[in-house]
């Protein structure tokens, strides 16, 4: 399984880097840009372990950032779990695609881009593979889950609170005979 979450991510990186290039005119995204890092993201499980496996030193030994925006951003504003980071943060600043159902049961497309990555080609008019199309990869996400009894997803924030519990009870644990 975490090999797995691994290589989604990495197929993700992949696809991403590929569409960045397309338009390195427009994204504004670098280290200190912050916009996106919102407070509350919440993953399944299996993207929340990956964090747990390999950032144990942000989680047991640093405090998270204060609420208002991602407990994981750090003092310079970078995120402290970068290599690790979950699906969505990979995605952010690109021109999003999505599909909804309108009040009339017909699919309709819906569009967006973070407003700093706004200047540039309407993102109305952009080929749909010039877009992030949101629900391919949500839906690998969730066949990774889906193996566990339960769809659980877990706050970001969170993981710095069982993290501390983790290591509390560790430490009042009995020594095994
Ligand atoms: S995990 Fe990292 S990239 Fe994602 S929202 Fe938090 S600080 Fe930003």
């Amino acid at each position: 399984m975490c090999d797995e979450i691994v290589e989604l991510h990495r197929a993700a990186d992949e696809d991403v880097d590929q569409l960045a290039k397309r338009h390195s005119g427009r994204l504004l995204c670098g280290l200190g840009c912050a916009q996106c890092c919102v407070d509350g993201l919440t993953v399944f499980e299996v993207e929340a372990e990956r964090i747990q496996r390999n950032c144990r030193e942000v989680l047991e030994s640093k405090e998270p950032h204060p609420p208002g925006q991602c407990a994981f951003l750090g003092p310079e504003r970078e995120c402290r779990i970068y290599e690790h980071r979950p699906y969505v943060c990979r995605t952010q600043g690109l021109p999003l695609r999505w599909l909804e159902e309108s009040p009339s049961g017909n699919l309709i497309e819906l569009r967006d881009i973070c407003p700093l990555n706004e200047e540039g080609p309407p993102i109305e008019e952009l080929p749909t593979e010039d877009c992030w199309t949101i629900g391919p990869v949500e839906q690998q996400l969730a066949q990774l889950q889906s193996r566990r009894e339960s769809m659980n997803r877990v706050a970001l924030r969170s993981l710095f609170r069982i993290s501390h519990q983790d290591a509390k009870n560790a430490k009042h644990e009995k020594p095994k005979d």
